[in-house]
This record gives structure tokens, C-alpha cells and sequence, in this order.
């Protein structure tokens, strides 16, 4: 059994690749939905005050909006940049031309499926299931 220290509140856990304990997950997944009903009754807030509001680093809200839980309107104003060229997106990693270029990249150097590793398969506190392939 592989028992780690929860990058938030400190406790032992059992690890099962998040970094955090499962009481930590949970608390981070209720505030998740909060700032999502948040940005949603604020579309023109900006990320500080969101963050400030919130009271969660805006790191978090930007990793919500890189994991496409959290994308911004485009009114707001609000964005992110592109892992690859820095362009400001509303939501994922990259940019809609650099993800095509990805693709067709990926494409031309994978025949077949990609295996299937256990990262895949993403089971948050809430018993929300997310299967990436299939
Ligand atoms: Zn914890
Ligand atoms: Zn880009």
C-alpha cells in the first residue's frame, strides 16, 4: 500500500495518484462547483476576483480551465494561453491550430490505439466518471 502525505492538509492517506486526500478532493470538487456557479453569475468577473471572491488561488482556477472543467465566455475577457504558441484560449491546453497540428501530427505516428493506462480513467469524489478513448 503506498500511504503519502496530502499535499494540502498534511495527513497520511492512501495514494491513489492525486496528490491530495480524499476529504481534500472532496472540499476542492464542492468549491469547484462553487466557482463554476460563481463565473456563471459573474461572466465579466475577472480571475483575481473570481480567486478573491472564492477564495482559491487562481493557479487552481487555471488548472480547472486546462482540465476543460471551467471554460470562460467570451465576454468576460478572461483567458488563458496556448501551451504551444501563447495565443489566449477560453478553456483546454491549446489553441484550436495547435491542437489541429497535434491531431494531424498524432495521426500520422499512431496506427493504432494508444494503450489504455490506468490515468485514463478518472474517478473524482463525486463518483463522476470521465473515460478518455473508448
Ligand atoms: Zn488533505
Ligand atoms: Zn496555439
Amino acid at each position: 500500500m503506498d500511504v503519502r502525505n496530502c499535499k494540502n492538509c498534511g495527513k497520511l492517506f492512501n495514494y491513489t495518484g492525486e496528490p491530495i486526500c480524499p476529504v481534500c478532493a472532496k472540499e476542492l470538487e464542492d468549491k469547484f462547483f462553487s466557482v463554476r456557479d460563481y463565473i456563471y453569475a459573474n461572466p465579466t468577473a475577472s480571475m483575481s476576483t473570481v480567486a478573491e471572491e472564492m477564495e482559491i488561488p487562481i493557479q487552481q482556477i487555471k488548472k480547472w480551465v486546462r482540465q476543460e472543467r471551467l471554460s470562460f465566455s467570451k465576454d468576460s475577457g478572461m483567458s488563458i494561453d496556448c501551451e504551444v504558441c501563447g495565443k489566449p484560449i477560453l478553456t483546454g491546453r491549446y489553441c484550436k491550430e495547435c491542437k489541429m497540428q497535434m491531431t494531424n501530427k498524432l495521426s500520422g505516428m499512431y496506427s493504432h490505439e494508444e494503450k489504455h493506462s490506468s490515468k485514463q480513467t478518472k474517478v473524482s469524489s463525486n463518483g463522476k466518471m470521465r473515460f478518455l478513448g473508448n
